[in-house]
């Protein structure tokens, strides 16, 4: 049998768990994947674009376990009322095929989402950080600014989104956190100034510059979220220009993040490379960083591993029959077995009159 994740009984599970331990242990996980990267069998995703949006699959797989994501993104599903991302997947026995866990991954997404921000934060922001702007208060936006509250210490968020109406929604939101100052700005730049690390998490099919080259100040640390898909842009390429850009995986971000605006040796270092210490997070106090975040494959097998392991020990969600019993594996037909076969035919008569 299969375990099977729906939205409710993800939601219960989280409940269960509570926000901020699920997004510290999920930061734990993927900070160990991310630590074992070599073992990874990777590629970029394999995106459908349409005039309105993108849908991608998300494989990847190490030894013993593989797992794929579904995704879409469409910015205008906004105005349909209806969901800009959504997602399910699905994590699978290497040895066998076997499906261990069919699950939602919209929520888990914004969970797993933050959860990365927060990876590449502790090795990028200034570890005095206290105040972060966040532009873009739409489904996501919670888990951010809880995320950045309980693993960094940031206390007060400055807020600002072009709908008035989803910075309503995610003050009353955040209103549970009375340990965290909320602040409304009128502008990106009343968000940003002053701000130790700035969270861009919009959402709009074009190329936007929500950063300008003018409202970035030394020491800053820029975590981009929502420039993930070509022709999608968050920074002006100024703002790429101005400090050290730490990507996923390389060869999917040259495609989809921000950095698709640069030339191709544009220079780049891939996470895992500095949480291993392989490579230099933050330099100095005074210099700019960038997580050019657009969602990696890895980060769903890390979320889809911790839900497994979650629902097993909560005894979670429900068992589905999504394969067939191996009563008898190559008399497949008996699933269907006499039940399908026609009525027989009467023999027809002919009426002599
Ligand atoms: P959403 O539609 O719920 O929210 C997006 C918000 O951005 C909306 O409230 C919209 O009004 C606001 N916005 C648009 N243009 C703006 C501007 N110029 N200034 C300020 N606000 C602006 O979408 P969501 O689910 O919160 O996703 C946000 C973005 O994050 C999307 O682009 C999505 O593709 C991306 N995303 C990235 C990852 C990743 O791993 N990097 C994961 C999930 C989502």
């Amino acid at each position: 049998m299969t375990r099977f994740l729906d939205v409710p009984a993800t939601s219960r599970l989280v409940a269960s768990v509570g926000v901020p331990r699920f997004i510290d242990e999920l930061v734990s996980t993927l900070r160990a994947d991310f630590l074992r990267w070599a073992e990874f069998d990777k590629s970029p995703r394999v995106a459908c674009h349409s005039r309105d949006g993108v849908i991608e699959l998300m494989p990847v797989a190490d030894a013993k376990l593989f797992a794929f994501k579904y995704v879409n993104g469409h910015p205008v599903n906004a105005q349909r009322g209806i969901h800009t991302v959504m997602a399910f997947g699905a994590l699978a026995d290497v040895d066998t095929g076997y499906p261990l866990l069919l699950a939602e991954l919209t929520l888990t997404t914004a969970l797993r989402t933050a959860a990365t921000s927060v990876l590449a934060a502790k090795v990028l922001a200034r570890p005095d950080s206290k105040t972060m702007a966040l532009i873009g208060n739409g489904a996501q936006s919670e888990f951010q600014a809880i995320a950045f509250h309980t693993q960094l210490g940031i206390d007060e968020i400055r807020v600002f989104d072009v709908d008035s109406h989803a910075t309503d929604k995610l003050v009353r939101n955040l209103s549970a956190w009375p340990a965290l100052r909320v602040v409304r700005a009128t502008s990106t730049a009343e968000a940003v100034r002053g701000a130790d690390i700035v969270t861009t998490v919009t959402a709009d099919k074009a190329y936007a510059t929500i950063l300008m080259p003018d409202m970035i100040e030394p020491g800053m640390h820029l975590n981009a979220v929502g420039g993930d898909c070509p022709g999608k842009t968050e920074l002006h390429a100024d703002v790429l220009r101005m400090g050290r850009v730490v990507v996923e995986y390389e060869p999917q971000t040259r495609i989809e993040g921000d950095i698709q605006q640069m030339p191709a040796d544009f220079p780049v270092v891939e996470l895992w490379r500095v949480l291993k210490g392989e490579a230099a997070g933050r330099e100095s106090a005074s210099q700019v960083t960038i997580f050019d975040s657009v969602g990696f494959a890895l980060e769903d097998y890390s979320a889809l591993r911790y839900l497994y392991a979650l629902a097993m020990q909560y005894a979670a969600g429900t068992e589905i029959s999504l394969i067939p019993p191996a009563t008898d594996p190559k008399n497949l037909f008996a699933l269907i077995g006499t039940q399908s076969a026609p009525a027989p035919q009467q023999p027809e008569i002919e009426l002599v009159h």
